[in-house]
């Protein structure tokens, strides 16, 4: 039986520095600051949410700045995502690349995927981060002062999964989420779920007996997908605890709930509501302003924000 998931949700990485990954998301991407918060499970580290307008899930790209925090440099490989892709329009890949050029940032041509041209960059934490150019995405984009409608990021486009075996990982995102497999090259498989297109596609790249992959700064944490309710969230649960998949309680993010589980590959899932949404704690044109903080930790606010980084924006 397969649970009604929309799509992406959201991608969260270990980052380094809190002050850099502010500047590459909001200065070199254009993205919109919507949540300034803590790491619910670590106060000392931010938690950065980057998205459109209202942070939409499937435009999430969520960060934990952990420099100085005690968490060591990760290794990209399987059992991970290894490289998280957003969605461009197409024929603006030249405008990015002469504008993360112009900030410093080493900027390749990928070769062409499924149809649609790429471009890669390293992000200043070491994360691999694409912009694929498509007709196909009709997001209304976020615009900052300098991106016009022709540019702009439209959202997530989708992420790349490395994992030693892909079938085990396909079976287990077929039969639980109901993705289909839409195409296949050069040990890539694109799947989808509720339709095809940005947001709804997530690649599996196989890469036997490569390099394991091992979590930490520069790699990506987990991915997110959307399921409507809460409902079904807990009846997800329910039927993986069944078939005995350890998965987390329902975790409370204050802008979502989520639970937690592995695929087979390794990769860590979570599995996210679509609502409240961030304009819940700040008003809509206030996103990102300022630190926001979950009920049970507001007693300890001046604590917190003493230890964290200050940073301008
Ligand atoms: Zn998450």
């Amino acid at each position: 039986m397969s649970f009604p998931v929309l799509g992406l949700h959201h991608v969260t990485a270990t980052t380094d520095d809190a002050q850099a990954d502010l500047d590459f998301g909001l200065d070199a991407l254009g993205l919109r600051l919507v949540k300034k918060t803590v790491n619910f499970d670590n106060r000392g580290v931010y938690h950065f949410y980057y998205g459109d307008e209202r942070g939409t899930p499937g435009t999430l790209w969520t960060t934990f700045p952990y420099r100085l925090r005690g968490v060591s440099a990760g290794i990209k490989g399987a059992g991970q995502v290894t490289v998280t892709s957003f969605s461009v329009p197409a024929g603006s890949l030249d405008v990015w690349k002469t504008r993360l050029r112009a900030r410093g940032f080493t900027v390749s041509d990928a070769p062409p995927r499924f149809g649609e041209e790429s471009v890669i960059v390293t992000d200043p934490s070491g994360l691999l981060i694409e912009l694929v150019a498509t007709h196909a995405d009709a997001r209304t984009p976020w615009l900052s002062h300098d991106i016009d409608a022709a540019s702009a990021v439209r959202g997530i486009h989708s992420v790349t999964m490395t994992v030693d075996d892909p079938a085990p990982t396909f079976a287990f995102m077929h039969e639980w989420f109901g993705f289909e497999r839409i195409e296949e090259m050069d040990g890539r498989q694109r799947v989808a779920v509720n339709g095809v297109g940005p947001g709804k596609s997530i690649d599996i790249l196989a890469t036997p007996g490569g390099v394991r992959a091992k979590n930490g700064v520069g790699t990506v944490h987990h991915v997110a997908l959307a399921i409507a309710t809460a409902q079904q969230q807990l009846d997800m649960r329910e039927a993986l605890i069944k078939k005995g998949i350890g998965v987390t309680p329902v975790m409370d993010r204050s802008y979502f709930t989520s639970i937690y589980f592995r695929e087979p590959g390794g990769v860590l899932f979570e599995v996210a509501t679509m609502l409240p949404g961030f304009a819940t704690d700040e008003p809509l044109d206030q996103l990102g302003r300022g630190l926001k903080l979950p009920p049970w930790e507001e007693s300890k606010r001046a604590e917190i924000e003493a230890a964290l980084p200050s940073v301008r924006y």
